[in-house]
């Protein structure tokens, strides 16, 4: 009888132990590969798509095997959204982020004749790791100002209206948001397209953990650099304190050189009363205040004057904390 409870004690700790272990070796598999990879598959324009996809699928697959959390299992209508969000951001999103960002900074390099070959003679991990420090930290600033600057909050808040968490939730969220937190400065820089590819790839597997639903809490040596579910739940949180720390989507280590890390966990998420937005809602949010004030003064004009009820129905209407009054970091 002790035999087995020990049995099935050590078996639990182990299989705790390796999944612990999972995000640290899935980020060298995904370094391996863009390194040693076939020179075929490498060059294929489709490679970072389908790499990128299958990290996804793996991680939500491991969420079936060890879960974290039975409040944020997958059900139907949450994989039909993310399903929605995951191709919109492969497609249209990745779209857009080209043409108002990669390609006017390529363009303006070219006129300017700025070169930086020293950056392509580097060596080829060394660029990987820029690549993601580039990513990071542009994110990291675009986070907090989501959080501080009220029509920026705007796009950024239907993604803590997410009531769970899982592998593929990272993609999911305002539009504009989707857009402005994928812009960054690579395109500056001449680097291997693998070192690249590699560090997007590196970026996807901790993100995707970070939102992911499973049992997996790596060492320290990870967790002290990269952002885990721990440190993003807590993000998530309900309470608005919570959510004003660990801003870093990747690199948490970001938060602890500029003071907003903090220690902690959330199982409970999202916003406002934890109000679950529908796609759609999503998309409209940051227009919602302007649709409020335009159907207040259009009922004014039916009414000859008297706009109590709309403007009051208009002031009733849920508006996230930080909305009201946005407070700096
Ligand atoms: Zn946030
Ligand atoms: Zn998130």
């Amino acid at each position: 009888m002790i035999d087995a409870a020990m049995t099935t004690g050590s078996a639990g700790s182990m299989k705790d132990t390796i999944f612990n272990y999972l995000p640290p070796a899935m980020i060298a598999a995904v370094l391996c590969f863009w390194a040693y990879g076939p020179t075929a598959l490498l060059n294929h324009e489709a490679t970072l798509a389908v790499m990128s996809a299958l990290i996804t699928i793996s991680v939500l697959l491991l969420e079936q095997v060890h879960e974290r959390h039975a409040g944020w299992r997958m059900n139907r209508q949450e994989f039909v959204t993310d399903l929605f969000y995951s191709i919109l951001s492969a497609t249209v999103i990745a779209w857009v982020s080209r043409k108002i960002g990669d390609d006017p900074l390529v363009a303006a390099k070219a006129s300017l004749g700025i070169t930086t070959q020293w950056a392509m003679r580097m060596p080829w991990l060394a660029q990987v790791a820029l690549v993601v420090f580039l990513i990071e930290f542009g994110q990291y600033w675009m986070h907090r100002l989501m959080h501080n600057v009220t029509p920026f909050w705007l796009t950024h808040a239907p993604h803590h209206h997410l009531t769970q968490l899982n592998a593929a939730k990272g993609a999911v969220g305002n539009p504009i948001e989707l857009v402005l937190i994928s812009l960054s400065i690579v395109a500056l820089f001449d680097l291997q397209t693998t070192a690249i590819f590699a560090a997007i790839n590196v970026l996807g597997v901790i993100s995707t953990f970070a939102h992911a639903n499973v049992r997996s809490d790596p060492p320290i040596f990870y967790s002290y650099v990269f952002t885990t579910i721990r440190h993003h739940s807590l993000h998530h949180s309900t309470d608005y304190q919570s959510t004003r720390c660990n801003y870093g989507n990747s690199l948490i280590f970001l938060d602890r050189i500029f003071g907003t890390y903090r220690e902690g966990e959330a199982e409970l998420v999202g916003q406002d009363e934890r109000r679950r937005l529908s796609i759609w809602e999503q998309t409209i949010f940051p227009f919602e205040p302007l649709i409020a004030r335009y159907r207040a003064r259009k009922g004014s004009a039916e009414t000859g004057g008297d706009s109590s009820a709309p403007a009051k129905a208009a002031v009733e209407r849920p508006v996230p904390e930080s909305v009201e009054s946005p407070v700096t970091a």
